[in-house]
């Protein structure tokens, strides 16, 4: 998943999108007895500035399959998730770097895909899990 600044600059396309299909990374999934699909759909919107920096507007698009962490029935949510950031060719600490050439998305794509994960994943929104009854008096 690469972004060639330097060829888009020379090609005067200071902006414009891409698609990107990512196979996630297995031990990129945090919640419990889940898995996250083959794989992600990316879209990059980037748009090139005077001093080199790049801002992208990145969305992920992915499927969790797995148990209910309530009821453990087999359930699933798709997940779109947009973030916008800026890639700069000189180091700081809040945006990511890139070296003046290309950008690689894939630190990025990981980042907001573990951003974007529910803590939990649940087979319906109101589930009331396995033991149902009514204890509580
Ligand atoms: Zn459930």
């Amino acid at each position: 998943m690469k972004i060639e600044v330097k060829k888009l600059i020379s090609l005067g396309k200071y902006t414009g999108s891409f698609l990107f299909d990512y196979p996630i990374p297995e031990d990129l999934c945090v919640i419990p007895l889940c898995k996250l699909g083959n794989g992600a759909k990316v879209k990059a919107e980037y748009e090139i500035y005077d001093d080199d920096t790049v801002g992208v507007m990145l969305t992920v698009n992915y499927k969790i399959t797995g148990k209910c962490s309530y009821c453990l029935c087999d359930a699933e949510k798709e997940v779109n998730f947009t973030s916008d950031l800026l890639f700069v060719p000189e180091k700081d600490d809040e945006n990511y770097f890139y070296d003046g050439f290309n950008i690689d998305l894939k630190t990025a794509v990981d980042d907001a895909i573990l951003i974007s994960q529910p803590q939990i994943l649940l087979c319906k929104e109101d589930c009331e899990g396995i033991a149902a009854d009514k204890e509580n008096d």
